[in-house]
């Protein structure tokens, strides 16, 4: 008997999404779950790879999914939701997969995917992009480290993100390419995709293996940890990351 294909959300169609879902369409047994509302705009076509002018004002998700099957992708590998991650939707949403991948552009939908991610137990892959600056990293099912220890404490006005300060098209590339391979280590079983944060700088073509460790304050992932629960109040952090 066949197994079935590994699930994997792919939170967010954007710079970081569409590399991650072009490179997953490509490997065998897994299905992507795509979850997206937005409309494709003419002044992210340049990092946004799967989109074409002709997409403009239409939604990510149908022409993404367009772009994936005529790249091959059969359509039955394809869960589409139209859907932002909400509080509402995201422990249903996140139960029904075996990873996350999230490359959001607000740290709202961050925090709230990667809480979503350790209160049911899934591993998830999380990026961003900055101008020149990209990250990944990987959080087992676990949840140590998780995404609260590394930004918990970062002040609203110091999270600066693409929409006001830009985003190089190449670095969030190579990040939506180092988040894949992530996403596949991880499905594959690699512990060794866990505990280190990717930095890549565009500028100087560096690419820093950090390794990170578990706070043992944190909120989530913490020896007392305080969120045991989605509530919706909690992501109102109103700035970009990716
Ligand atoms: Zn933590």
């Amino acid at each position: 008997m066949s197994e079935r294909p590994k699930r994997v959300l792919i939170v967010g169609l954007g710079g970081l999404g569409c590399p991650v879902a072009a490179i997953l369409a490509r490997a065998s047994g897994v299905e992507l779950w795509l979850c997206d509302d937005d409309e494709v705009d003419v002044t992210n076509l340049h990092r946004q790879i799967l989109y074409r002018d002709a997409d403009v004002g239409t939604d990510k998700l149908g022409a993404a999914q367009k772009a994936l099957i005529l790249g091959g992708l059969e359509p039955s590998r394809i869960v589409p939701q139209r859907t932002r991650l909400l509080p509402d939707n995201a422990r249903q949403l996140v139960s029904e997969v075996d990873l996350v991948v999230e490359g959001a552009d607000n740290f709202a939908t961050k925090f709230l995917a990667a809480d979503a991610a350790h209160l049911v137990g899934r591993p998830i892959v999380h990026g961003a992009a900055v101008r020149f600056v990209g990250t990944a990293w990987a959080v087992a099912a676990e949840g140590a480290p998780c995404y609260r220890c590394w930004f918990e404490d970062v002040p609203p006005g110091a999270q600066q993100g693409c929409t006001e300060a830009g985003v190089m098209g190449p670095v969030v590339g190579f990040c939506g390419a180092l988040m894949a391979d992530l996403a596949l280590r991880v499905l594959a079983g690699d512990a060794s995709a866990f505990g280190s944060l990717y930095t890549y700088d565009g500028q100087t073509d560096r690419l820093r293996q950090v390794p990170a460790a578990a706070r043992p304050g944190c909120a989530l992932c913490g020896s007392s940890p305080s969120i045991a629960d989605i509530i919706e109040s909690r992501y109102t952090t109103p700035s970009c990351a990716a």
